[in-house]
C-alpha cells in the first residue's frame, strides 16, 4: 500500500502533545508492516528537527493559493527510517517561534497556515510524483484534505483511485474560522451548507473532515462512543458523527515502546523492566528525590504529573487537593500552558517546599525521569480520547490515577481487588472521588506485597502500536476497495 500521512506535528520532529507522539510512532510502524511504502507530510516549523536531522531541498518550488494571493511552496525531505519525510516550507506561515501559537495566544493566521499546509500536501505529492492509494488525514489542522478530494479535486486523475482516512486525536479542537475563511481556502458558497462546511455561521475544519472522509477514526473506543452519543463530548459535532457512525471507528492508541522502554531508558538513573524492578524503581525515585530537592524518603508515596497545563486535565482538582495530603504524599508536577493552573502549582511548591515540586515548561528528560521515579502518576482527565501518559507511566510501573472516561477507562484496570488491577480509577473528577483514591493509596503503598503486584501488572500490559497499526492498516485496505468498487 502507498500510505500518505498528512499531519502538523510528529515526534522526533515537532510535538506539543500526543497527536506528535501518535503521527510518529504509527507511521514508522506501518512502513515496517509489510513493506509499506509510507511518506509523511509535515510544515517546516522554524524548530523542525533542530539540527538533529540533515535536510535535503527537493529542487524546484510550486504555488498555492490562498484566498487572492499565490503563495510559493518548497520541500524539504529527511530519511527517517523507511519513511520518507516531506516538509512544506513557507517562510511567511511557518519560519515562526512556535507551532501554533506565540506567547500571547494563538496565530490569528492559523486558517491561512493550515489552508496552505492542506493544499500544499495534495500539491506537493504530485511534485515528488507520490500517488497515495490512502491520505491519513489528523485533527483539524490537516481536515480540510479529505475536503478538497471531493470539491476541488473531485476529477483530478492524480487522486481519482485515493481513499482517505481521518483521525481525530481532540474533539475539543475543531478549528473553527469566520466564514471568510471559505474563500481563503477556495471552496465556494456551494459548499457552505449545513450538511457540508457551514457550523454556526463560519466554517470549522474537523467537521470538513468527518464529512467529507471515506472513513473516521478516533484514538479510543470509548471516546467514540462519548462524542457521538453526549453532547459534551461531541461539543457539537455529535449529530454529524451519529450520521457518519456506520464509519466511525475506535482504535486505541499505543506507545513507541523504543522511546518508552526502562530497560533500555538512558536518561534515567538505572533501567529495570517487569522482571525485577525494585532496585530500578527505587534508585530513579531516590535520584528525582534529590534533583527535585524533596527528602530522599522511600516510604512515601510520590506522585508524578507530566502533562499539558489544561482545564481537560483535571490538573485544578490536583491542585486543590494537594494541601490535604503534604505530609503523607510529594508530589512533583511538570507541565506548559495555562497560566492560572501553572501559578497555582508555583504557589503551593513555594507554601510546601519539601513535599511539592513544579517546574513550568516541556522538558523530555525531565518527563522521563518522573515516569520512572514516581509510584502514581496523576491523570484525573475531565475526557481524554486516549491518553498515551497513563500508558507510558504503566510501562515505567508508575500506577495511574484516573477517571473512568475515554481511553482511560479502556486502559487502566481498577477492580478493587490489588492483584488484578494495573491503576486506579474514579467515576467522575471530583474532590470527593479525589481524596478517596489518594487515601486509599496512602494506606495500600504499606502493602508492599499487593502494591508490587499492582506495578508488575502495570509494566507487563501491552502497549505497543503493532496490533493497533494493523487494524488501521485493515481500515485502509477496506476503504481503499470500498472506494475501487464504486
Ligand atoms: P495530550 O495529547 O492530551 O497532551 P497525551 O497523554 O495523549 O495527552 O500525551 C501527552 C504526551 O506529551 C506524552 O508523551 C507526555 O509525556 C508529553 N508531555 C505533556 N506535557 C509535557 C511536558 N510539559 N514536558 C514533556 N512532555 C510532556
Amino acid at each position: 500500500m502507498k500510505i500518505l500521512v498528512a499531519a502538523s506535528e510528529a515526534f522526533p520532529f515537532c510535538k506539543t502533545g500526543g497527536l506528535g507522539d501518535v503521527v510518529g510512532a504509527l507511521s514508522q510502524t506501518f512502513s515496517r508492516i509489510d513493506e509499506h511504502e509510507v511518506v509523511l507530510f509535515l510544515p517546516r516549523y522554524r524548530s523542525a528537527g533542530q539540527g538533529a536531522f540533515s535536510f535535503k531541498a527537493v529542487p524546484g518550488n510550486f504555488l498555492i493559493p490562498v484566498g487572492g494571493a499565490i503563495e510559493t511552496a518548497s520541500i524539504a525531505m529527511v530519511h527517517w527510517g523507511k519513511i520518507t519525510v516531506y516538509f512544506i516550507e513557507n517562510s511567511k506561515y511557518f519560519d515562526r517561534p512556535g507551532i501554533y501559537r506565540s506567547n500571547f495566544g494563538d496565530y490569528e493566521d492559523n486558517d491561512e497556515r493550515f489552508v496552505f499546509f492542506s493544499r500544499a500536501v495534495l500539491e506537493g505529492a504530485k511534485f515528488i510524483g507520490f500517488k497515495p492509494d490512502v491520505i491519513h488525514c489528523h485533527d483539524w489542522q490537516t481536515a480540510i484534505i479529505p475536503a478538497y478530494l471531493k470539491t476541488l479535486y473531485r476529477i483530478d486523475s492524480f487522486y481519482v483511485k485515493t481513499a482517505v482516512v481521518f483521525t481525530i486525536h481532540n474533539i475539543a479542537y475543531q478549528g473553527m474560522f469566520p466564514k471568510e475563511t471559505l474563500l481563503k481556502a477556495g471552496f465556494t458558497w456551494v459548499d457552505f451548507t449545513p450538511d457540508r462546511l457551514e457550523f454556526y455561521g463560519g466554517i470549522n475544519f474537523m467537521k470538513a473532515g468527518i464529512v467529507f472522509s471515506d472513513a473516521v477514526t478516533t484514538v479510543s473506543p470509548s471516546y467514540a462512543e462519548e462524542i457521538k452519543l453526549k453532547a459534551e463530548f461531541g461539543r457539537g459535532l455529535e449529530g454529524i458523527l451519529k450520521y457518519r457512525s456506520a464509519d466511525l471507528y475506535g482504535i486505541i492508541n499505543g506507545i513507541d515502546d523504543e522511546i518508552w522502554d526502562p530497560a533500555s531508558d538512558t536518561v534515567i538513573r538505572r533501567g529495570y523492566d517487569a522482571k525485577s524492578f525494585l532496585k530500578g524503581k527505587s534508585s530513579c525515585k531516590k535520584s528525582l528525590q534529590h534533583e527535585c530537592g524533596l527528602p530522599e524518603n522511600k516510604d512515601m508515596p510520590l506522585a508524578g504529573v507530566v502533562s499539558r497545563l489544561d482545564v481537560q486535565k483535571g490538573l485544578d482538582l490536583i491542585a486543590g487537593i494537594i494541601p490535604e495530603f503534604v505530609d503523607k504524599i510529594q508530589f512533583v508536577i511538570l507541565g506548559s500552558g495555562d497560566s492560572s493552573i501553572a501559578e497555582s502549582f508555583s504557589a503551593l511548591s513555594k507554601n510546601f517546599p519539601a513535599c511539592v515540586f513544579f517546574k513550568s515548561g516541556f522538558d523530555e528528560t525531565l518527563a522521563h525521569k518522573i515516569y520512572a521515579g514516581s509510584d502514581v502518576f496523576l491523570m484525573p482527565s475531565r475526557f481524554e480520547p486516549c491518553g498515551l501518559s497513563q500508558m507510558i507511566a504503566m510501562r515505567y510501573g508508575s500506577l495511574p490515577v484516573v477517571t473512568r472516561t475515554g481511553g482511560l477507562k479502556d486502559t487502566v484496570r481498577y477492580d478493587g481487588e490489588p492483584k488484578d488491577s494495573n491503576g486506579f480509577a474514579i467515576d467522575a473528577p471530583t474532590y470527593t472521588g479525589m481524596h478517596s483514591v489518594l487515601g486509599h493509596i496512602v494506606s495500600l503503598f504499606k502493602y508492599r506485597e499487593l502494591w508490587n503486584a499492582m506495578v508488575k501488572n502495570a509494566m507487563s500490559g501491552a502497549y505497543s502500536w503493532s496490533k493497533s497499526a494493523e487494524e488501521y492498516l485493515k481500515l485502509f485496505a477496506a476503504t481503499i476497495q470500498k472506494k475501487s468498487n464504486l
